[in-house]
Order: C-alpha cells, then sequence, then structure tokens
C-alpha cells in the first residue's frame, strides 16, 4: 500500500492537526488524486465511488481558497438530495472547526423559504444546497452568487437523473465565468459533457476504481 500523507499537501499547519484530530490519518486515493489538482485551481471530473471521501477532497480544496475576512458566498456545493447537503455540510463544519468563524449554510427544498431568507440576510461563505431551492433564491434575488470562485456539482450523474439539468444550468450562469468548478460523479453525465465547455475550463479527469 502506497501513502499518502496530508501532511505532503500545502494545507495550514491548523488544518493538519485538525485532520489528525478528526483521526484521518492518510489521504484516500480519491483525495491523493485530486487534492494536489484542486489545490492548484484546477478544474476537475472526479469519478469515485460512494464512501471513497469525496467531501473532505473539495472541502479541504473549498476552505483552503476561502477567504475567511471576506464575508461572501465564495462557495457553492450543489447536491441531488436534502440528506446529501446536510451530509456535507456537517463534513465542512468538521473540516472547518480549524478556522475562525466560517459560516456554512445549508439550502434545501421542502421547508418553507421565510427562516433561509433570513439566514441568507445573515451571509454565509459557503452555500450548500439543492438545484431546486438554489435556483429558487436566485430568481428571488434572496441569493447572490458573484463572489463564487468554487462551485462544486456533488454527485453530478444522480442530480441530472433527477431532473435538475436546467436548474443546473440556470445556477451556473449566475456564477462568475472565472471560478474553479469541481464535478464528482459515478459516471461522468453525457447532459453536462456535450455542453462541458459551459461547466467546466480545461478539466483534469482523474478517476479511481476500487474502494480504499
Ligand atoms: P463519498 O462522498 O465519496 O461517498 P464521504 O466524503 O461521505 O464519501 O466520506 C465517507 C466517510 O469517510 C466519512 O465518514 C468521512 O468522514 C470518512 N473519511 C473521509 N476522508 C477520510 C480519510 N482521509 N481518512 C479517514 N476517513 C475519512
Ligand atoms: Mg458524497
Amino acid at each position: 500500500m502506497s501513502s499518502h500523507p496530508f501532511s505532503t499537501l500545502a494545507l495550514a499547519p491548523a488544518q493538519l492537526r485538525n485532520l489528525a484530530d478528526l483521526g484521518y490519518q492518510q489521504m484516500t486515493p480519491i483525495q491523493a488524486q485530486s487534492l494536489p489538482l484542486i489545490l492548484s485551481g484546477r478544474d476537475l471530473i472526479a469519478q469515485a465511488k460512494t464512501g471513497s471521501g469525496k467531501t473532505a477532497a473539495f472541502g479541504l480544496g473549498i476552505l483552503h481558497h476561502l477567504n475567511p475576512s471576506y464575508f461572501a458566498v465564495q462557495a457553492l456545493v450543489l447536491c441531488p438530495t436534502r440528506e446529501l447537503a446536510d451530509q456535507v455540510a456537517k463534513e465542512l463544519r468538521r473540516l472547518a472547526r480549524c478556522m475562525d468563524n466560517i459560516k456554512i449554510l445549508s439550502l434545501c427544498g421542502g421547508v418553507p423559504m421565510g427562516p433561509q431568507i433570513g439566514s441568507l440576510e445573515h451571509g454565509a461563505h459557503i452555500v450548500v444546497g439543492t438545484p431546486g431551492r438554489i435556483q429558487d433564491h436566485l430568481s428571488r434575488k434572496t441569493l447572490d452568487l458573484k463572489a463564487v470562485k468554487m462551485l462544486v456539482l456533488d454527485e453530478a450523474d444522480r442530480m441530472v437523473d433527477m431532473g435538475f439539468y436546467d436548474e443546473i444550468r440556470y445556477i451556473v450562469d449566475a456564477t462568475p465565468k472565472r471560478r474553479q468548478t469541481l464535478l464528482f460523479s459515478a459516471t461522468y453525465p453525457e447532459s453536462i459533457r456535450k455542453d462541458s465547455s459551459r461547466f467546466l475550463t480545461d478539466p483534469v479527469e482523474v478517476k479511481v476504481e476500487a474502494l480504499h
């Protein structure tokens, strides 16, 4: 077995200590393949199975590139379901606990808009949500994505299968063209591949077959 300690990455010392506290001793294969590219700012199409540690791969990238003293939505993570969005938000909060006052907001459907609009008025550094609800906030202008520098499409194939393609396109068009985009998926969805220049700029493809 090859070893991939997190300490080979240019992460903050406080984050390396946090990862050790979380019991993350080695990078998983998808983390070892994708994190150097993510930290260098490349766009990425990453294919790996469930349970392979994709959340920390993009999460560590988001937190590395985030400017904590700039209080605006700098990263957006789209997930297919509320359950997955809540899991991602929870993992991001664990990864962010070594940093001061990083605000992470989860915005999903199935709950009233009012409290979400209230939370958005208080602001956030990172938004995690489902495509329908994020589009709803954009069309009501209760969410502004002009400061986004990182966009993550998590489980992109499932989002497309669930009929969210138009919403994803609408949301992508509401983010700046100059941004880093990371697409995580079990497969590379055909609809996104056909229109890939809209989503990704010169992406690197990484693929991990086996679980660690
Ligand atoms: P995926 O999104 O690929 O399905 P997750 O990001 O949900 O996988 O991670 C699966 C589990 O592995 C989570 O419980 C997470 O805390 C754990 N995990 C992630 N990275 C590591 C690591 N480097 N070492 C140990 N556990 C990890
Ligand atoms: Mg996942």
